[in-house]
């Protein structure tokens, strides 16, 4: 299918600035130097690749992914593939399986590649499982472009949006306790749909289970060979073939002059860039925009492979930890009982991320915006119980509060990895109806607080890059 946004008239020659060198801020300055544009990226941190970059954050030699770590969406993305990023040294590295979802009685549910054996695997509810995502998951190629594009807009695949979007803006606890009736099944959808970081009896988080389960049965879960840092080197890579330039440890803190600027912060931040450029009535709808949960980050560097009482997590990728879907909707919805943990364990299918024989583990959990309470004790504590013996394994931690996080990255605002809440207020009219537009001609927001919101795709400044485009011949 093509995908291409249509360049400038021939002669037209003007300057971007792109601010900030997140995916989506890299994808936009491709876009417009793809266009013919002069662009220049500017980076407050030493390092680019905002939330996919990588770093020794433990002991020498063990090589972390900051923020990102598995990459559904990347390989999904319709602007990435577009981009010659394995000439720019991207490798992708499929796990054996994409996803294990260990429970109390030592077994696991496992979310494979292949739709038929996660059906089997889920006995008397593999066949609701297959109706659900079978469908999806054939129909993925086209779908991909509907589901990581700007909403609301005229699907290019109707009738598998309309099914899709009907089982999506569901509450995922009740799409799942309607479709399944085993645990297994029900725990497996739950973890899937907790990456909304919404409450599970809310809308839209069955969108997130659906589009993470239907990528992973059709493109898998796959990391970055060497970490998620070589995602944004090659793009860097890429955008510097084309005659850009990016300028690191240059935080912006006024916004240029240039003909095009594209924002790739949240409207938080874009507030005091603007300063009183921006017409109140705007100022004050950026203001009201609404930031979700923080997350809580442990990265371990381990003496040997997570030791878990299910076979099948030793296979896995990502493991989901956190029982049955009522306990995690009980965290999900509130922050009570024990902590929903997201885990991957790179180094199991990566050997560049360890010393031979050693491990790399990365952990976070939801906690409320900006929390500063010590989850250590409770996270590590879930990997015990389905993993004991894990924390005698322990060579060295590090710890991300979200505070720490937002330090990090000011785009984290109160550890919040999503760019903002993706309720359904947020969802479509991110972060208000003007999407990627500003009232200051020429300035627009590129990051993930613009549709279609978080995770590793660039889709955001792809688009932003076109809506700038467009108003500029
Ligand atoms: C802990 C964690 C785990 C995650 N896991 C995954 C995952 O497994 N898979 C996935 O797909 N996604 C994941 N994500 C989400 C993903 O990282 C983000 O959605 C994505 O990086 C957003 O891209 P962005 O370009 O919008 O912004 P960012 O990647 O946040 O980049 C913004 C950049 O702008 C820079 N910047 C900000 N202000 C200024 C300024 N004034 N001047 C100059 N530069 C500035 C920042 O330093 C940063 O480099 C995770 C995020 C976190 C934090």
């Amino acid at each position: 299918m093509s995908f291409t946004i249509s360049g400038l008239a021939p002669g037209t020659q003007s300057r971007a600035v792109v601010i900030g060198t997140g995916p989506n801020g890299l994808a936009a300055a491709i876009e417009l130097a793809r266009a013919g544009l002069m662009v220049t990226v500017h980076e407050a941190s030493a390092k680019i690749g905002g939330g996919a970059r990588s770093a020794e954050l433990t002991l020498p030699g063990f090589l972390h992914d900051v923020c990102s770590a598995v990459h559904p969406l990347a390989i999904s993305s319709p602007c990435f593939e577009q981009y010659p990023l394995d000439a720019h040294g991207l490798e992708w590295i499929q796990p054996e399986t994409p996803l294990a979802h260990p429970l109390d009685d030592g077994s696991a549910v496992v979310m494979a590649r292949s739709l038929e054996a996660t059906c089997a695997d889920l006995g008397a509810d593999g066949e609701a499982w297959r109706r659900l995502l079978e469908p999806l998951a054939a129909g993925w190629s086209g779908l991909r472009h509907d589901v990581l594009g700007p909403q609301p807009r005229w699907p290019r695949h109707p009738l598998l949006m309309a099914r899709f979007g009907l089982d999506a803006l569901r509450p995922a606890r009740a799409l799942a306790e309607a479709k399944f009736r085993g645990a297994r099944a029900r725990a497996l959808f739950a973890g899937l749909a907790a990456h909304s970081v919404l409450p599970l009896e809310t809308r839209p988080s069955a969108a997130f289970g659906l589009i993470l389960a239907a990528a992973g049965h059709a493109v898998g879960w796959p990391i970055a060979k060497g970490g998620s840092q070589r995602i944004s080197d090659a793009l860097g890579s890429y955008f510097c073939s084309l005659g850009g330039q990016i300028r690191t440890e240059s935080r912006i803190d006024r916004l240029p002059e240039e003909s095009i600027v594209m924002c790739d912060i949240t409207p938080r931040q874009l507030l005091p860039l603007a300063g009183d450029r921006l017409p109140e009535p705007f100022r004050r709808t950026l203001a009201r925009y609404r930031y979700g949960p923080g997350v809580f980050k442990i990265d371990w560097a381990l003496a040997a492979p997570i030791p878990w009482r299910a076979p099948a997590c030793r296979h896995a990728g990502t493991v989901h930890l956190g029982g049955t879907l009522e306990e995690i909707a009980l965290w999900e919805s509130g922050f009570s009982g024990k902590p929903f943990v997201l885990l991957t364990q790179p180094s199991l299918f990566d050997a560049t991320r360890a010393p031979a024989g050693k491990h790399t583990a990365w952990a976070y959990c939801h906690v409320p915006n900006g929390s500063a309470l010590d989850m250590t004790d409770a996270l590590e504590s879930q990997v015990e119980r389905f993993a004991p013996g894990f924390r005698s394994q322990i060579l060295a931690r590090h710890v991300f509060t979200p505070a720490q996080l937002e330090q990090y990255n000011p785009n984290l605002v109160g550890g919040d990895i999503g760019g903002g809440a993706v309720d359904l207020g947020q969802m479509f009219l991110r972060p208000n109806r003007w999407q990627y537009r500003t009232p200051l001609t020429g300035v627009y927001l590129c990051s993930s607080s613009t549709p279609p919101g978080g995770g590793v795709h660039g889709m955001c400044g792809y688009y932003a890059a076109a809506r700038a485009l467009r108003g500029m011949v």
